[in-house]
């Protein structure tokens, strides 16, 4: 508590002195930001590796690599970000100009998760120099490597008395909570961020929730069903073997698709991991026992066992779960109901193609929705009503990659988003400024209130 205390104070008195407001001092972190991530790729990609056993190739490209796209990003555009906007003016206050004015939040709390745990740190605290913010970046402690290495690398690029690193899990975490922030930004379960949006209400202080939830995929039989199976493979188990939060939860697709559709799925599962794949060293494992165990758990259930297609086998030492179908699962059993966030995807089977909407809006809201589809007039229905963070027609996950699209939930997916300017957005707060001069003073305006003057 002390030391959160203490830090918080320290970083205040530094955002009093202003030095993080010029563009050359977040230009100058920015560039630093780059530096870190660029020398010390190795280390990285061994952290990574320790943490979740994430395959060197996923560490560069959805690590490594988005990170230093999204410090390009700011850099390139820092100025015309911090630019004021000039808007028009109205009548009444006529002569007069107007312009928006981005500002600093002040003090930002930034709490990782730990599936992407270079990317979701980085990637905030890009967002937040960017707005000229001083910083505390709590990275999960579910992912200690990286944290660690966090820990070490921010003091030596960064400016200390502006961007601290906090490690720690609940106890640190609470105690940061009870600091007052000008922003908190979270990444993780729904659960805790009810935690982290009640503290935040104490001093209200906006938050950035980014959340996950269940991803459909809905395929109907007019697709391309090899490129379909590869962008559906590469979506879930490319990603950290399933436990990304945009990773694919459930496929709704016609019975009568569903075994070409399957047939499609295994033939690519094999293609990429073999016929052994717990032996593969292109999957991440399962990143510690108790996920391990909450996996086995919605696979073990006895309303699901029967339901298993392909897949299921486990190394409980290596902590491996093979890529898993589960075919029509019951609704109310619980890998149906909670977030899968794992290598298991359940398929379900519709009798016509219009199920599917109303199997999507069953759940609560998703932070991405995909949907597989030739047929120009199901794409466009099911991108009108489908309510979700973003969606992606006709591949998996890539959306995140486009920084001219904000990354956020809706629902009990999230609040708020990030991503190139929405990052800078997210820790700015919009100042409404109207200029005037002397000129023009129109007096009826002003007192007494005459019925002359009211008749105007
Ligand atoms: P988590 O909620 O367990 O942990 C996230 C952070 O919260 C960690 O830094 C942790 O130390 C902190 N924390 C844990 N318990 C706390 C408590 N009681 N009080 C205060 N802080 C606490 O989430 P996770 O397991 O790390 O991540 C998995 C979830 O996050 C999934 O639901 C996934 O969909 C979601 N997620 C979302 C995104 C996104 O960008 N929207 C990205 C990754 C993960």
């Amino acid at each position: 508590m002390a030391d959160a205390v203490r830090v918080v104070r320290k970083l205040r008195y530094t955002f009093s002195s202003g030095r993080t407001r010029s563009y050359e001092w977040r230009i100058a972190q920015l560039k630093q930001v780059w530096k870190l991530v660029d020398e010390n790729e190795d280390q990285i990609i061994e952290a990574l590796s320790e943490d979740i056993g994430k395959p060197p190739f996923e560490s560069f490209f959805a690590e490594i690599s988005l990170t230093k796209d999204s410090c390009k990003v700011a850099i390139k555009q820092l100025k015309s970000w911090m630019a004021p906007e000039k808007v028009s003016t109205t009548l009444t206050v006529f002569p007069s100009k107007a312009e928006i004015l981005p500002e600093p939040l002040g003090a930002a709390l930034i709490i990782s998760a730990w599936n992407y745990p270079l990317l979701l740190s980085m990637d905030p605290v890009i967002g937040a120099i960017a707005a000229g913010n001083v910083i505390v970046l709590k990275p999960s402690e579910v992912a200690p490597a990286t944290s660690s290495l966090l820990a070490t690398l921010i003091p030596q690029y960064l400016d200390d008395d502006a961007i601290r690193v906090v490690e720690g899990s609940v106890a640190e975490t609470t105690s940061l909570l009870e600091q007052k922030w000008d922003k908190i930004f979270y990444t993780g379960s729904g659960k805790i961020g009810r935690i982290v949006m009640a503290a935040a209400a104490k001093h209200l202080t906006p938050v950035t929730l980014e959340l996950g939830g269940k991803c459909p995929v809905i395929v109907d039989p007019t697709v391309d069903l090899e490129v379909t199976a590869r962008r559906i493979v590469a979506g879930k188990w490319g990603c950290n073997n399933g436990q990304a939060c945009i990773a694919p939860d459930y496929i709704i697709t016609p019975e009568s698709f569903a075994p070409k559709l399957i047939d499609a799925l295994k033939n690519t599962l094999e293609k990429f991991y073999g016929q052994d794949p717990i032996q593969s060293a292109d999957l991440s494992r399962i990143v510690n026992s108790s996920h391990f165990v909450r996996l086995t758990r919605l696979l073990d259930d006895p309303k699901v066992s029967d339901k298993v297609i392909y897949g299921g086998q486990r190394d409980e030492k290596r902590l491996i779960i093979a890529p898993t179908l589960v075919l029509d699962a019951p609704m109310d059993s619980l890998i149906m109901i909670e977030e899968i966030f794992g290598p298991l995807l359940t398929i379900i089977t519709v009798q016509k193609m219009e199920e599917a909407l109303e199997v999507v809006s069953s759940f609560s809201k998703p932070l991405a929705a995909y949907v597989f589809t030739k047929n120009k007039k199901f794409e466009r229905q099911v991108v009108a009503s489908v309510s979700a963070g973003g969606m992606l027609v006709n591949d998996t996950a890539l959306h995140v990659t486009n920084h001219h699209l904000p990354f956020g939930g809706v629902g009990e997916s999230g609040v708020g988003s990030y991503h190139g300017k929405f990052s800078f957005e997210a820790f700015s707060h919009k100042k409404a400024v109207l200029y005037r001069g002397f000129m023009g003073d129109l007096m009826a305006r002003y007192p007494p209130y005459t019925t002359r003057k009211q008749k105007i």
